[in-house]
């Protein structure tokens, strides 16, 4: 990756930043559209957005903010969350592993010999059977309970985008072969069906940049959406969903995200990356081309200089301060009522 870009004053100004960044990256036209969801290849390759939530509610971005788009895999940290509170740690942690395996996203599994388990719930194999412990009578209770669920991290009503969720079903034979095999090995129930529609229309999920730094936000803030005050997540899970966040979440990137920019992050092939900041803000890229990983390639650009100019690296202790806290605490957000400041 190239020098990051650099701003005098950026640590008061974020949002002079953001856009900055926006306008060094918009002609960055380099990867492809996600081709093999026939109905992502849609997308406009110019599509571009940015988005800053602050754990005390304040929203800086630019670009194609209400762009809807398809979460796709970031759908998989939340359902993560929602296994563990349907079921507790112990009994999530003997269906799925939390091993990051350097494959790729939709790898045709490798079971743990003895244990049998996907080794993470972050590749399709993991998040198939993480979706498979989601509670409920029958397919319309469970998938409602999940709507309610993302509803409440972003703050308003969501909805699947069902031509994507079609497409995704009609092609999907990869997935459908994964979950073949985790049926084979007793992993998942015989309800194949039932739990590969659930996981394509969490996948189909439509959201914007900004719902998806709020979502990024409300993990940030100990599961309570800052925009709205709602519990979306019993605090208890956080430290597990950013766990599996920071060591998987960016697929057979996710040793060189956590080298270069350092914080949980998810992304998923429409073109979205969230990442947490923890106790202060959710930050999200949108932009649809994508790297061999299948990662958005001006999201990476984005992030990377992000994490290098504000220090928000985890292990970034050269300073001794966090400038990204800083920064936050300098800068008013354009579109907020006044707040309090973020507590040094
Ligand atoms: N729905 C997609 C799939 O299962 C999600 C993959 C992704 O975003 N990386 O292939």
């Amino acid at each position: 990756m190239e020098e990051p870009a650099r701003l005098g004053h950026a640590m008061t100004d974020i949002q002079t930043f953001l856009n900055t960044l926006h306008d060094r990256y918009q002609p960055l036209d380099k990867g492809q559209l996600a081709s093999y969801i026939p109905e992502l290849t849609k997308a406009d390759p110019n599509w571009f957005a940015i988005s800053v939530v602050t754990v005390d509610g304040r929203v800086f971005q630019v670009g194609n903010v209400d762009q809807k788009f398809t979460i796709q895999s970031i759908s998989k940290i939340f359902v993560y969350g929602m296994a563990l509170a349907d079921h507790g740690r112990d009994r999530v942690l003997k269906k799925v592993g939390v091993e990051p395996t350097g494959d790729p996203f939709n790898s045709l599994i490798r079971l743990d010999e003895d244990s049998k388990r996907p080794d993470n719930p972050m590749i399709n194999a993991g998040a198939i059977a993480t979706t498979s412990l989601i509670q409920g009578p029958t397919p319309t209770d469970r998938l409602n309970r999940l709507l309610d669920m993302f509803s409440r991290y972003i703050g308003h009503q969501v909805y699947v985008d069902v031509p994507t969720f079609l497409s995704e079903r009609a092609t999907g034979h990869r997935n459908r072969a994964i979950a073949h095999l985790m049926l084979n090995f007793g992993m998942i129930d015989e309800h194949i069906e039932d739990v590969l529609d659930l996981y394509c229309q969490q996948c189909a999920l439509l959201v914007t940049c900004q719902d998806l730094a709020t979502m990024a936000a409300t993990l940030a803030n100990r599961g309570l959406n800052p925009l709205t005050g709602e519990q979306a997540v019993d605090s208890e899970h956080i430290r597990d969903i950013l766990s599996v966040m920071y060591t998987c979440g960016m697929y057979n990137f996710a040793g060189e995200w956590a080298f270069r920019v350092g914080i949980p992050a998810k992304s998923g092939v429409s073109g979205g990356i969230l990442a947490v900041v923890p106790n202060q803000a959710g930050i999200a890229v949108f932009s649809p081309l994508l790297d061999k990983n299948g990662n958005s390639v001006r999201g990476l650009r984005v992030f990377e200089n992000l994490s290098q100019t504000y220090g928000f690296h985890l292990f970034d202790l050269s300073m001794g301060r966090c400038r990204f806290r800083e920064g936050l605490a300098g800068a008013i957000a354009d579109d907020a009522s006044p707040r309090p400041a973020i507590a040094p």
